[in-house]
């Protein structure tokens, strides 16, 4: 009976995440999922996570890990010690209930917001035949801008309290202008271990459970006013990768804070300098930014080359698998991706024209 019951519950949870995950159109995402259930919920998730500095999603997530582990250990020693394996079939089943509910909750907080129709779309940007050109230009205009601003990076006087702030501010300045953006309050933290996080390679990580943004305090100051906006982003109602490195970029670029503005263009310009492919060019242009800006480029990825190894390998693994299974096809491709974003916005925008034919 009791079996039969659990058959009967895990199909119920395997049609009901078929018809959530496969059948919504993009139009019940977008009038009904953002703002009747995901806001409201990250907004009550937000009301209670938001007063605690410390982040409950990254706790809740290690005692998981931590109780499955133990779990899993004990139900396979007992199978071991009894030489029979039938055993593990029920804590399988249980395992399996468990990650259909994880997985429904997920979806309903936050996965359903990968369907909606993207910012691209939405701002009107075309992001068809980017040419190699508008890279470069695009390079050069962020080498000079960044060059004249590095000295004006202060992110140590501006506290992670007020970046978060002033990453707020710039964001409500962009629903003002073009919508798209959820109106939730922040509820940004920094993580506990954050070496372990540098470990697996992450920069942040937002915790749908618990509707918080978390970011690495570990990672080199320059880039964490970006990884605020892009963890924002996500708060905000933007799943994708490259589009919440462009919300952040944009955020970045339109804020009055000059440590946001500079942490958000040095952010493209080491994408920028990653994507250009012609080595001798990118050593070029490498050689256009002044001394300062080049240590700093040379620290951070120094910093990075210090925890590459298989933790690292296996987070990316799991990342570019996550990320293809919410139907980005580019897996961890897609944060780079965002470049042609910015390009399209630039084109769009036109601020980049004067540097047109520095390189020719
Ligand atoms: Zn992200």
């Amino acid at each position: 009976m009791r079996e039969r019951f659990t058959q009967h519950w895990l199909c119920v949870c395997l049609a009901f995440t078929a018809i959530i995950f496969f059948l919504l159109p993009t139009s019940f995402v977008n009038n009904f999922y953002l703002p009747k259930i995901f806001s409201p919920i990250a907004n009550a998730l937000n009301a209670v996570t938001s007063k605690t500095a410390f982040p409950i999603g990254q706790l809740v997530f290690y005692l998981g890990v931590f109780t499955l582990l133990i779990f899993t250990i004990l139900k396979v020693k007992i199978a071991i010690k009894e030489r029979k394996w039938s055993t593990l079939k029920k804590p399988a089943f249980q395992l399996l209930k468990l990650f259909l509910v994880v997985f429904i909750l997920f979806q309903l907080s936050y996965g359903l917001s990968f369907k909606r129709p993207g910012l691209a779309n939405h701002l009107q940007l075309d992001t068809n035949r980017i040419q190699p050109i508008e890279l470069q230009n695009f390079t050069l205009s962020t080498i000079n801008w960044c060059n004249e601003h590095i000295s004006d990076f202060d992110y140590e006087k501006d506290s992670f309290k007020n970046m978060v702030k002033w990453t707020h501010e710039s964001y409500e300045h962009l629903i003002e202008k073009h919508g798209y953006f959820l109106p939730i309050k922040p509820s940004v933290k920094r993580v506990i271990e954050p070496t372990i996080m540098s470990r697996f390679g992450i920069s942040g990580i937002y915790f749908p459970f618990t509707a918080e943004a978390n970011v690495n305090g570990d990672i080199p100051a320059v880039i964490q006013p970006f990884v605020i906006a892009h963890e924002m982003a996500h708060q905000k109602g933007i799943a994708p990768e490259n589009e919440a490195n462009f919300s952040a970029y944009l955020a970045g670029i339109n804020s009055d804070n000059i440590s946001l503005q500079f942490s958000a263009k040095y952010a493209a310009l080491r994408y920028c300098l990653a994507y250009t492919v012609d080595s001798v060019l990118r050593d070029s242009l490498f050689n256009l930014c002044n001394e300062s800006l080049r240590n700093q480029i040379e620290e951070h990825s120094a910093y990075w080359q210090n925890y590459r190894g298989l933790l690292g390998k296996i987070s990316s693994q799991v990342n570019n698998a996550f990320l293809k299974f919410n139907g980005q096809q580019d897996g961890i491709k897609s944060y780079g991706n965002f470049l042609s974003l910015v390009l399209a916005w630039e084109r769009k925008t036109q601020q980049n024209s004067t540097y047109r034919y520095l390189l020719e």
